[in-house]
């Protein structure tokens, strides 16, 4: 299996980066149930190459350029086969102390490295961190934390105002490019949809929220009688990589007593690196801030982790104690027991992978992984500039660049369709993988450089390859 990997990983190139398979297409490949007997792990592999690995997309290609990166490491490959090998359920403490210790460690380490206020450090007492599986939980836990101290301070403040009622007022405000992970939330968490205000940006402010619209939200809906509660600005937006004003938003937080929470899932990563951590800047304000090492901090998924500086409505939120866990460590408050601080109970012991990402690579390591992709990024950016035909669409600040192809005069394509028709050529044809997204409804191609393997070569061939193809839908030239 090691040698399939190390082979898979050798030969990425020569896949087509998406898969070019049919939906349906695996069925009737495989028998309709399980065997009744064993069969060989060479009648597996010889279905892994036939059958699996055509439907594979290969975001680990150096050709991948869609959605975020989904980074790959050996140290964090590493991790995650001692992480199957060991196989424990660290729910708990006493279910393993080495899992839950070292991700306390682990996450103050990362804290350290990106210079979060000592609060945020489990050393503060009452904060720390937490690894989840992905940034929707991270989002998810903390607006549950959210919403238990919302409707404490209600029910202190308006006597006689029920639970009901006052969850029905309760209002989420962040902006119309936050990612889809809040409506979610709101959803999962029982917050009325009506009520999650997704503020609108625009180009004159690179997309990124005004404080003086989230003002006049807040008031708008405070005049109505509703309680502003939770407010979440973004660092690196997943359409443009907008990064909202961090600290005016912070302000606007303490103002309402609101809960601020920080969505930096992909940017914030950049930021263990001196010269990106200003735009971290208002995280002091912040209850939590959540971000993702899968993305692009070389740790294979799943690694989302996140911070709060308080956890009591945490655990207020989520915590129980069933008598077949309860425990001596548990029972006497000397220990975290990290289901509390998530949905499930059961948890990996993702905390290897981590640790093993950090100590191999180094902080130097890891910075430089970083800069060499914004600096192919900004590469990139050049090339579509020199290139007239082309615009960008927002500012590239870490290393996504969105961009796209203007129409000829006179053509009868409207400059949407053309750059639909230039994403999924590029898609089909499977030198590259490029995604889309709408700014201020404009169809724009998004050009996210982050995945492991991606070095300058691959940003200078994938932009010959794009632009093969935009000779080719404006000129029917290949
Ligand atoms: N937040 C932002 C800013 C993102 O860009 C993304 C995904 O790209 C998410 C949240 C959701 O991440 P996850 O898949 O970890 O839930």
């Amino acid at each position: 299996m090691v040698d399939f990997v190390a082979d898979y990983h050798r030969d990425i190139e020569s896949f087509p980066v998406r898969s070019q398979v049919k939906p349906g297409y695996l069925r009737p490949l495989l028998p309709d149930s399980a065997p009744a007997e064993p069969e060989t792990v060479e009648d597996v592999f010889a279905d892994l190459w036939s059958k699996i690995l055509p439907g594979i997309t290969h975001w680990q290609s150096p050709k991948f350029f869609g959605y975020y990166p989904c980074n790959v490491s050996t140290a964090g490959m590493l991790g995650e086969m001692l992480c199957g090998g060991l196989n424990v359920n660290g729910f708990s403490w006493i279910t393993s102390p080495a899992a839950t210790e070292l991700e306390t460690i682990v996450l103050d380490w990362l804290g350290k490295l990106l210079h979060l206020p000592e609060e945020f450090l489990s050393t503060s007492g009452k904060g720390g961190g937490v690894i989840q599986g992905t940034a929707s939980e991270a989002v998810l836990v903390v607006m549950l934390a959210a919403r238990k101290r919302a409707l404490k301070q209600v029910s202190s403040a308006a006597q006689g105002m029920s639970e009901a009622e006052a969850l029905s007022k309760l209002v989420v405000y962040s902006s119309d490019q936050t990612h889809s992970c809040v409506i979610k939330a709101c959803q999962v968490a029982s917050i009325a949809t009506e009520n999650f205000r997704p503020l609108p940006t625009d180009a004159s402010t690179n997309f990124a929220l005004s404080p003086a619209v989230v003002r006049k939200a807040i008031a708008a809906d405070v005049e109505a009688g509703l309680i502003p509660f939770f407010l979440c600005g973004t660092l690196g937006t997943t359409s443009s990589a907008a990064v909202d004003p961090l600290e005016e938003l912070g302000d606007i937080a303490k103002e309402y007593g609101m809960w601020y929470h920080i969505d930096a899932a992909y940017a914030g990563n950049a930021c263990i690196c001196p010269e990106f951590r200003h735009y971290l800047n208002g995280v002091e304000k912040a209850d939590s801030y959540n971000m993702n090492p899968h993305k692009w901090l070389l740790t294979n998924f799943d690694c989302s982790t996140l911070w709060m500086k308080d956890s009591e409505f945490l655990l207020a939120a989520l915590s129980n104690k069933p008598v077949f866990l309860r425990n001596e460590a548990t029972d006497n408050n000397l220990v975290v027991d990290y289901k509390d601080w998530q949905i499930p109970l059961g948890r990996r012991f993702r905390a290897l992978k981590l640790w093993m990402v950090m100590r191999l690579y180094g902080t130097s390591g890891l910075q430089s992984f970083i800069r060499s992709h914004v600096s192919s990024a900004k590469h990139f950016e050049s090339l579509v500039r020199a290139d007239s035909r082309f615009e960008v669409m927002a500012p590239m600040t870490f290393s996504l660049v969105c961009f796209r192809l203007r129409t000829l005069p006179g053509s009868q394509d409207t400059s949407n369709s053309l750059n639909s028709k230039l994403v999924d050529a590029l898609n089909r044809k499977g030198n590259i993988l490029v995604t889309h997204t709408e700014l201020s409804g404009i169809y724009t191609v998004r050009f996210a450089v982050g995945a492991t393997h991606t070095e300058l070569q691959h940003v200078q061939a994938a932009w010959e390859v794009i632009q093969a193809e935009a000779n080719h839908l404006l000129n029917g030239k290949q």
